[in-house]
């Protein structure tokens, strides 16, 4: 996953990096059928295998939504008060 850092007055916003935090949940949905995948945390393979077993079984299925979920933190940015706060564990 790129990471992106918006910066906004004095907050940043960046990815989540907490522990136990996934890069991305992926999953998927049949859209004629409406089956959807398993969701996986950090890897899209087993959904996109999933997708291509599920158009092996019904052949006329073959139309995906993919949804891919992202997760993140405004952090206090440089001069931000809560920075320091942050810091101190308050
Ligand atoms: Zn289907």
């Amino acid at each position: 996953m790129t990471r992106s850092i918006i910066r906004a007055a004095e907050w940043t916003l960046g990815a989540e990096t907490a522990d136990g935090a996934p890069d991305g949940i992926y999953s998927a949905e049949c859209i004629t059928c409406g089956a959807q995948a398993q969701p996986t945390d950090n890897v899209r393979l087993p959904v996109e295998v999933w997708a291509l077993q599920h158009t092996g079984l019904n052949p006329t299925h073959r139309q995906f939504k993919a949804m891919a979920e992202t997760f993140w933190r405004v952090t206090p940015a440089e001069g931000n008060p809560y920075r320091e706060l942050d810091a101190r564990g308050a």
